[in-house]
């Protein structure tokens, strides 16, 4: 058996590469609870951010002790990974009774775990307490899919959040290392969705390389700067923020498609999260949706017509 050597310069330089894909952490559900928390002190919309903080900590609690579920076929996965597909596939993968299971798992954790509840949300669990296997399918296909208008407003939350849930889950079957790096990905490339945010790390050896993270499994794989990364456009992105920046996000909007990406910057906001720090930057949306830039990615913890306030006009 030989190995190569490396020189000091060949190992520092190897350690010093950003990977190409990194794993969300194992407590991530709890890291988001903990930041929705801080998040809300003197927020205007602090009752929601304190209601994701709950909905985060159920998912944590499912996560750490999930329901016995059925394994993935294995075959399955490493012919995924091999023809360079992605191995949790949405469309694939909404046919496995396993996030319906993660689903009931997570509203019996929820409701334990939150004694008073307002009544909308006491109905909307009610409603997908009481929904067959096939609406349920019906509604997670459209969010999923990005037909927001299908699906219940109400129901929004706390549905993204147990797919958010079931496929964290099922991450755990993947090996990073056989994820191989490809140019250009625009989608997740462990389940294949849209990212929510990117992020701009700060921290060796990921310093100022950004990645996106995926709306749905949260893995981040990492995608270079100064691009669209809807129509790959390099021409002139603008970063638009309000002047203090909170959360340490700016929007990277790109003249060609009309789009826009959040990205955090986390040397502004160094224990920001992406899907956290989307919710608490609404008003910065709403700034853009005025001077017709569009949101092009979800955010599954956000009822697409508004966020529990009445009279909002954004879809
Ligand atoms: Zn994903
Ligand atoms: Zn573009």
């Amino acid at each position: 058996m030989s190995s190569k050597i490396l020189e000091p310069g060949e190992i520092e330089s190897a350690a010093m590469t950003p990977p190409f894909v990194q794993m969300p952490p194992a407590d991530l559900f709890a890291q988001r609870a903990t930041r929705f928390d801080s998040l809300s002190v003197g927020h205007p919309m602090s009752a929601y951010l304190s209601l994701l903080a709950s909905i985060s900590r159920a998912q944590q609690s499912v996560l750490d002790a999930p329901p016995s579920l059925p394994e993935l076929n294995a075959t399955h996965l490493s012919a995924a990974l091999e023809h360079d597909m992605p191995p949790l596939a949405v469309d694939t993968l909404l046919h496995n009774s396993g996030w319906q299971t993660q689903l009931d798992a997570w509203l019996e954790a929820f409701t334990k775990q939150n004694e008073s509840l307002p009544d909308a949300v006491q109905a909307a669990l009610q409603q997908l307490r009481q929904a067959d296997a096939e609406q349920r399918r019906t509604w997670a296909t459209a969010l999923l899919g990005g037909r927001f208008s299908e699906v219940p407003e109400a129901l929004v939350p706390f549905l993204g959040a147990a797919l958010q849930l079931a496929w964290r889950h099922w991450l755990k079957a993947i090996d990073v290392e056989t994820i191989r790096e490809r140019e250009d990905q625009t989608e997740c490339p462990c389940c294949g969705s849209l990212p929510v945010a990117g992020v701009i790390h700060q921290r060796r050896p990921m310093d100022g390389v950004r990645y996106l993270v995926c709306s749905l499994c949260a893995t981040e794989w990492h995608y270079v700067r100064l691009k669209c990364s809807h129509c790959r456009s390099t021409r002139e992105l603008d970063y638009l923020h309000f002047d203090d920046s909170p959360h340490g996000i700016k929007a990277e909007a790109c003249p060609d498609c009309r789009t826009y990406l959040k990205q955090l910057y986390l040397e502004i906001a160094s224990d920001g999260e992406a899907v956290t720090a989307d919710l608490a930057s609404l008003d910065l949306d709403i700034r853009l949706a005025e001077q017709d830039w569009q949101r092009r990615t979800p955010n599954l913890l956000l009822a697409p017509g508004s966020e529990g306030s009445e009279g909002s006009e954004e879809k």
